[in-house]
């Protein structure tokens, strides 16, 4: 049982100034992340944690209080993770920014707030590149994409977060630090602890260093667009091209998204195709032109109306830049209902074509975009939140996609993490013997369960 009765003017004490903040205005803007969940509450406190000290010092307090702790980076995540608790506190990482980088392990050493973007800038600067690239990367954490796992638009070749995470040094619920891993390579001492907190959603321990692999930068890419007349023309497409390939990026778009793309970029989309694939190769010398080739050639054999390509990097990042502003530009269309789900990739025609079928079903618009060179999909159902019928087929339909992507042998969420929003489909996908695994960690490790209660179990 946890209690909401204890006073935050008691850690406010215990805290240095200003760390503990209790203004009513301030604490509005941590009700919400980006999943916007109507349930949602104004905490009672923000703790902005300058050092992990000051992580500890809070939730030693919240463990012998009982009092509900959210972890947050950035406040960015799409599955109601980071939301507020009515009587909780949201412990925020946001001003932990510090970063070493070590040239000669190729390493950095993290705070949690500094956001990807910076992590990549730092690491530039050394001549070394941090290559996990949510669409988000200029605004979300370091912290939130370790605490997430997060993937992104290269990670089809380059692999996700907890591919680079070394080493983390993690506050547990009663408030003791620890440190795992470290700048190796190689270590197998001991259970696999550092993966265990890498994904774990702020439910077993606040990230309070990250020590991530770094890796020679990237060389440059080609790139290639294709439009299509049909969404499973391009799935099809891209089954074609990973089959033969591993590209550095490979997604998609459908014409809902194109064109609410196209509205708020103004960069002559075709606004008449019903999908679009942006693919990359940045295979080392010719081999990117024969990587490009292959991929142009998959795109006209699985009918694609026009296929584009350069090796002109400002022009290939127009079109990454066009991907990555598919959520906001959909945003604008109507609250949104965020889906992240994934499927073996040979499954990924089923469920582009069942996605359709669920939003004619409910008549609901969904908007489709898609990491799809890693069968990880994020249909996006528009809704209007003032017509309770449609947010009710929205819901209906929200739980359809989870289920087909279920049945198709594929998971609920690929990378944004089960957070509040997911956690009902979570035991039909992974079923009662691990459920219950989980919740024998959940409770070794906060026995209390104070850490975000109510997400993920
Ligand atoms: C436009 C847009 C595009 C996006 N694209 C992608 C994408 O391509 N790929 C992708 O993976 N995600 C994407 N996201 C989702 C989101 O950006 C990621 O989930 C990101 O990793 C969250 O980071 P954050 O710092 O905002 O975390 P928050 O939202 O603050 O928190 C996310 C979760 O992590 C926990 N947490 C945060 N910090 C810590 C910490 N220090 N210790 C313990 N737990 C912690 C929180 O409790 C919560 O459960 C996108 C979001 C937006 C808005």
């Amino acid at each position: 049982m946890t209690s909401s009765s204890a006073d935050p003017s008691t850690l406010a004490r215990q805290l240095p100034a200003g760390v503990l903040v209790t203004d009513p205005d301030i604490l509005a803007g941590y009700r919400h992340d980006r999943a916007f969940d109507p349930d949602a509450a104004v905490p009672l406190a923000v703790v902005r944690a300058t050092s992990t000290a000051d992580v500890q010092t809070a939730l030693r307090w919240a463990h012998e209080n009982r009092v509900p702790v959210v972890p947050r980076g950035a406040g960015t995540s799409l599955s109601g993770g980071s939301g507020g608790l009515a009587g909780g506190i949201v412990l925020s990482t946001e001003k932990m920014r510090d970063i070493t980088i070590d040239p000669a392990t190729r390493t950095a050493v993290a705070g949690p707030g500094l956001l990807n973007a910076e992590v990549k800038a730092a690491a530039a600067d050394h001549g070394l590149w941090y290559p996990p690239d949510p669409s988000s990367f200029e605004i979300c954490s370091i912290g939130g994409n370790a605490a997430t796992n997060a993937g992104g638009l290269c990670c089809v070749k380059y692999g996700v977060t907890s591919d680079y995470v070394l080493g983390l040094e993690v506050v547990l619920a009663d408030g003791t630090a620890v440190r795992l891993g470290g700048p190796r390579l190689k270590d197998v001492a001991g259970l696999s602890l550092t993966k265990l907190f890498v994904g774990s959603e702020g439910t077993l321990g606040v990230i309070t260093e990250v020590t991530l692999r770094l890796i020679p930068p990237q060389p440059p890419a080609s790139t290639m667009v294709a439009t299509f007349g049909s969404v499973e023309a391009a799935a099809a497409a891209v089954i074609a091209i990973t089959a033969t390939l591993r590209p550095a990026m490979l997604e998609f778009m459908d014409r809902t998204t194109i064109n609410a793309v196209e509205d708020a970029l103004r960069m002559d989309l075709d606004r008449g195709a019903e999908a679009m694939l942006i693919a990359r190769s940045d295979a080392p010398g010719p081999a990117a032109a024969h990587e490009i080739e292959v991929m142009v050639r998959a795109c006209r054999d699985a009918g694609a109306h026009d296929v584009f390509d350069t090796a002109d990097p400002d022009e290939g990042e127009a079109f990454t830049a066009a991907r990555r502003m598919a959520i906001p530009a959909v945003e604008r269309l109507g609250s949104l209902l965020l889906e992240d789900v994934g499927v073996p990739l040979p499954m990924l025609p089923a469920l582009v074509a069942g996605v359709a079928e669920i939003a004619d079903l409910n008549a609901v618009t969904v908007a489709v975009i898609a990491h799809a060179g890693d069968g990880n999909t994020h249909p996006l159902i528009v809704y209007d939140p003032a017509d309770e019928k449609m947010t009710e087929r929205a819901h209906v339909a929200f739980g359809q996609i989870m289920d087909l992507a279920i049945d198709l042998g594929g998971t609920i969420t690929g990378e944004h993490g089960v957070g509040r929003l997911k956690k009902p489909w979570l035991p039909a996908q992974v079923g009662p013997d691990v459920m219950a695994l989980t919740r024998l960690i959940k409770n070794a490790l906060d026995p209390r369960s104070i850490l975000n209660p109510g997400a993920v179990l």
